[in-house]
């Protein structure tokens, strides 16, 4: 088959969600396959990974990353196979791994794309464990948690691409591993297939008192995926000392005050009581944002990769098939009901 008679499907942004996003955030658009030029690449979508950052970039506002153009292709970390390439540094059959939009067929001069090993078993992990939310895990715990054996480590969003890889590193460093996740089968999978020590259920309306049984000596470390209810629930059992990498604060991506900070203002000031905390219990609290950190990321392949391969960390993968669910899983990853990494799998992977 030529690339001219093939259709090329691509999931736009249609509209800015205000507050969680729907099935008219986003629009499908059918065009014809595009053709290579010179030094091009034409690439076929193998998988498409879905992250809560790409909630932040569906507004328009400043942030670490730039907004998504209303009416253009939404892009993401994604994995193709060349198709043709007319470009001598990659070859047709190349499984490439880059920035790409959401869409069936791409062009590209190759700037931004990693080759993977064509000896991959699992390529989807170049998305997940062995990626972006993986290579998060590993920085945010040991650079900024820096757990110590014996230590109690609290994992918001334990059973997802991030903290089912956090909470795993916490128990290979010999820690004491608490979860936080959303109802009573994924506190189950922390348990039983991640290995966690325990995990308690954020929807209960007890996870406070809930928490500090699970926490009888404290907190040593949280790692913060959440903000919301959690982080209220954890403040007050944060021992003297304990370090919060600050990783995502997902509970408030919806809301309006996270982009309009005078929004975010209103109401009771609480920042005195968050304040005193930090004070008193001499806290280390730090944001990071993973992609200042590239010059570390051969020391996280070598470690989880080898991790991964010894048995010693578990992947969780939910896998959604079909590029047309991609909105629909991604509504779903905000609403919690992901189960591990979220990867779209594209019809031809
Ligand atoms: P996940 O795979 O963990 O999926 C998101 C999960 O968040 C949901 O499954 C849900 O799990 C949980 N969640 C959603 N809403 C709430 C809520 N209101 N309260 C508590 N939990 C909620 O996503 P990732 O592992 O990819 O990302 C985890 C966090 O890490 C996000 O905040 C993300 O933005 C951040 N991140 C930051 C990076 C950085 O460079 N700083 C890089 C990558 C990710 P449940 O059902 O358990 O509630």
């Amino acid at each position: 088959m030529t690339s001219t008679n093939r259709t090329n499907r691509s999931i736009l942004l249609a509209s800015r969600p205000q507050g969680a996003p729907t099935a008219d955030t986003f629009r499908i658009e059918q065009s014809p396959v595009p053709s290579p030029g010179d030094g091009e690449l034409l690439l076929e979508l193998r998988y498409l990974s879905l992250d809560p950052y790409m909630r932040g970039r569906m507004n328009d506002a400043p942030s670490y990353t730039p907004p998504f153009e209303l009416g253009a292709p939404l892009t993401g970390g994604a994995i193709a196979q060349v198709v043709e390439s007319r470009n001598a540094g990659f070859a047709v059959g190349d499984l490439v791994l880059g920035p790409l939009a959401w869409q069936d067929y791409a062009l590209s001069d190759g700037t931004g794309l990693t080759k993977l090993d064509p000896a991959m078993e699992h390529p989807s992990h170049a998305l997940g464990a062995l990626g972006m939310p993986g290579f998060t895990a590993w920085h945010g715990l040991l650079k900024i948690g820096a757990p110590g054996a014996g230590d109690t480590v609290v994992v918001a969003a334990a059973s997802g691409a991030v903290g089912s890889i956090v909470g795993q590193i916490a128990k290979i460093k010999g820690a004491r591993v608490v979860g936080v996740a959303g109802g009573p089968d994924k506190c189950r999978r922390v348990v039983e297939e991640l290995r966690f020590d325990a995990c308690v259920d954020h929807r209960d309306p007890g996870l406070a008192e809930a928490l500090a049984a699970a926490c009888p000596e404290g907190i040593d470390v949280y790692f913060e995926n959440v903000g919301g209810a959690v982080f209220e629930a954890v403040l007050p059992l944060l021992n003297i000392g304990a370090r919060v990498p600050v990783c995502g604060l997902i509970a408030h991506y919806n809301d309006a005050g996270y982009v309009d900070t005078e929004v975010a203002q209103q109401g009771p000031d609480r920042l005195p009581g968050l304040m005193t905390t930090i004070l008193k219990k001499r806290i280390h609290m730090e944001g990071f944002i993973i992609s200042d950190h590239q010059a570390e990321h051969d020391d996280f392949l070598r470690d989880v990769g080898g991790w991964i391969t010894e048995g010693r960390i578990e992947v969780l993968e939910d896998v959604v098939d079909g590029l047309e669910n991609a909105p629909e899983a991604f509504i779903g990853l905000l609403e919690g009901r992901n189960n591990g990494k979220l990867v779209v799998r594209a019809r031809h992977a």
